[in-house]
C-alpha cells in the first residue's frame, strides 16, 4: 500500500500554539520505545543460525556412520577412522566459481590405494554459495553454522584438513540431530521477519 504524505506549507494557529506536529512525531518515538527491539545486541547476544546456514566449511569424517553405498570406495581409498572421507575427486573445485581457492593433493600408496594429503580452502575468496557441497559425490564436504570468521591474518582465512574435520565433527555434535529446516525455530523467524501468512 502506498501512503501519500501531504506536506502543508503552513501550520494553522492551533497547530502552531499546541506543537501538534511535534507531539505526533514524539508519539511515534514513544510507541517504538516500548516495543521489543528488532535487532540483536551482537556480540553479547548471538543468534543461532538455521541448520541450512552456509558458514565455514567442514569435512565429514570416516567414522562408520557412512551410508552403505559409500562402503565400496573404502577398497580404493586409504582412509583413516576419524579422518576426512574426501576421495580427492576435485568435483568441489570444478563446481566452484573461484576454483583457485582450493589446494587438493593426493598420492598413491604402495598398496595401490589413494590418500588425500592436502586439502586447503582459502575462505577469503569464498562466496559461500554452497556449489562445492552440492557437487561432492561422497557427502564429505559440508557447510557449518560457523559465521565468526574474522581473523588477524590472511593465513587464518585458510582452512586445512584438520580444521575442516574439526568443524564438521563439532557441527555434527551440536546440530546433527536437528530437523532440516530453513529457520532454526519459528520464534526466531517471526522475531526477524514477522509472521508469515501462508497462501492457500
Ligand atoms: S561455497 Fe561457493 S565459492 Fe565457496 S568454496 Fe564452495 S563453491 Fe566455492
Ligand atoms: S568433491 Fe568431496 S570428495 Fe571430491 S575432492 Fe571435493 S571434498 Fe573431496
Amino acid at each position: 500500500m502506498i501512503k501519500k504524505v501531504l506536506r502543508k506549507p503552513f501550520l494553522n494557529i492551533f497547530e502552531t500554539v499546541f506543537f501538534i506536529d511535534f507531539i505526533i512525531g514524539l508519539s511515534t518515538t514513544l510507541k517504538n520505545l516500548l516495543r521489543k527491539p528488532f535487532t540483536t545486541n551482537y556480540p553479547i547476544e548471538k543468534l543461532k543460525p538455521p541448520i541450512r546456514y552456509r558458514g565455514a566449511h567442514g569435512h565429514f569424517v570416516w567414522d562408520g556412520t557412512e551410508p552403505p553405498s559409500l562402503k565400496a570406495i573404502e577398497k580404493f581409498m586409504s582412509f583413516e577412522r576419524g579422518k576426512s572421507r574426501c576421495v580427492a575427486c576435485y568435483m568441489c573445485q570444478t563446481a566452484c566459481p573461484m576454483p583457485t581457492l582450493f589446494r587438493i593433493e593426493a598420492i598413491q600408496m604402495p598398496d595401490g590405494t589413494k590418500k588425500v594429503v592436502r586439502f586447503d580452502m582459502n575462505l577469503l575468496n569464498c562466496l559461500f554459495c554452497g556449489l562445492c557441497v552440492d557437487a561432492c559425490p561422497v557427502g564429505c564436504l559440508t557447510m557449518t553454522d560457523l559465521y565468526e570468521l574474522a581473523g588477524y591474518s590472511r593465513r587464518s582465512g585458510v582452512l586445512n584438513t584438520s580444521n575442516l574435520e574439526q568443524n564438521a565433527i563439532d557441527w555434527k555434535q551440536r546440530r546433527g540431530k536437528e530437523k532440516d529446516r530453513i529457520w532454526a525455530d519459528d520464534e526466531m523467524r517471526e522475531r526477524l521477519w514477522g509472521k508469515i501468512k501462508w497462501s492457500g
